[in-house]
């Protein structure tokens, strides 16, 4: 069973029913969290009776927010390998490098951790048809667990979007619409048609349950490393559900009474061609000012402003981490180098967060003896053109 209580604004700490539609907050327009009774997850839930779940994100159902587990839409999402990275270590002269491997999700990317929660909620709640602006892994994800269930799934993309993300949606049924535009365009269209129509929207943030699913990753990382958190984590951001899911996670992990009040540093990297977050962290700002001119080949990469800005900036400065950022040049042969070192063949994003780890060894921020979890969050299947951007 759920132990969900509430939604509660994550800027204004005003609550709200849990068990009705809800998007952003109606007073501050900032986004909504779910919070859970752990009080009483805690007399009643034992981590030990983990170990005989399904190995997929469910298994933490008691703090996820599907309460009937048949409205849950599955096919495998989460519970990913936490793979030791021996060979890239010893080419950087670490022994306790790991690499979450989000590749071998459903749809490719950890964008189906967020959207099977998203859908299955608003399944759940009555909806029935479902819009996505995006630029790529979160539409492919989108379409995918509507089409599981039979809801309506209508995606906006750019025109410049690499043709594999669009032929997924349009295998999966959705109706594409490519914008001639960029993201925050087709928002706007998204926006239009969807209040026309009275399509429900799952852009991240922007509804409660994204960042439920997200934050499996956090509860995952505690459990493959039997309940002990790494030293460092680095994950390549965009909108940041990930990221501020994870550090939600342990937070309601140390509730649960599963961790001590050890935590990883949080690191954040983006792209230097739009790198709104690790700017505001170095500034010392609450919120950050939207990029202008985003431009990079890790379109996971290019959110020039993210509704959930204050709490990845709230989340760096608690675990006392760090924003920085890295060339599309630099992430792009890291890339290679995460790949063929390892044998999973990462996403751009993936390759960011080891051009981030070379430069914080190389300042010191970063111990070679640390323990050190990188995030590979998608396949490279879908960026044919980082070829062309390679140097050999
Ligand atoms: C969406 C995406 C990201 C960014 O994730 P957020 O949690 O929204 O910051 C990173 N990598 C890939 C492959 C993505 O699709």
């Amino acid at each position: 069973m759920s132990y969900l209580t509430f939604l509660e604004c994550a800027l204004c700490s005003k609550q709200y029913n849990a068990d009705t539609v809800q998007t952003l907050c109606p007073e501050c327009k900032r986004p909504l969290l779910a919070r859970y009774d752990l009080e009483a997850a805690k007399k009643n839930w034992d981590r030990d009776c983990l170990s005989t779940r399904e190995p997929n994100m469910w298994r933490y159902r008691e703090v996820l927010p599907v309460r009937d587990e048949s409205k849950a839409i599955k096919l495998g999402e989460g519970f990913t390998p936490l793979l030791s990275a021996q060979r890239l270590g010893d080419s950087l002269g670490m022994q306790n490098l790991y690499i979450k491997d989000e590749g071998v999700n459903p749809t490719g990317s950890f964008k189906a951790r967020g959207l099977s929660m998203a859908i299955s909620r608003a399944y759940e709640l009555g909806i029935k048809e479902v819009v996505v602006p995006s630029a790529g892994n979160a539409a492919g994800a989108m379409s995918a667990y509507a089409a599981r269930v039979g809801l309506k799934a209508h995606v906006f993309m750019p025109v410049d979007v690499p043709l594999p993300f669009q032929q997924e949606c349009r295998a999966l049924g959705a109706n594409v619409t490519l914008i001639d535009g960029l993201i925050t365009d087709c928002g706007h269209e998204a926006k239009k048609l969807g209040d026309e129509h009275g399509w429900f929207a799952v852009s991240t943030l922007k509804e409660p349950y994204r960042i439920e699913g997200k934050k499996t990753m956090g509860y995952e990382i505690a459990e493959q490393r039997n309940w002990k958190l790494p030293d460092v984590i680095i994950y390549p951001t965009g909108g940041g559900t990930g990221l501020i899911g994870m550090w939600k996670a342990f937070d309601e992990l140390e509730q649960l009474g599963w961790i001590d009040s050890h935590r990883p540093r949080m690191v954040s990297v983006q792209a230097e061609g739009c790198a709104p977050i690790p700017r505001a962290f170095e500034a010392g700002d609450e919120f950050a000012e939207p990029w202008q001119n985003a431009a990079t080949v890790a379109a996971g990469l290019r959110v020039p402003a993210a509704v959930g800005d204050f709490l990845m900036l709230r989340a760096l400065r608690e675990s006392n981490g760090i924003g920085v950022s890295v060339s599309d040049d630099q992430l792009v042969n890291a890339q290679m180098r995460m790949s063929s070192l390892e044998g999973t063949f990462a996403c751009p994003e993936g390759g960011a967060t080891l051009a981030a780890l070379e430069n914080l060894l190389a300042t010191g921020w970063i111990k070679p003896e640390e323990e050190v979890v990188l995030f590979n969050t998608g396949t490279g299947l879908k960026y044919p053109a980082v070829f062309d951007l390679l140097n050999d």
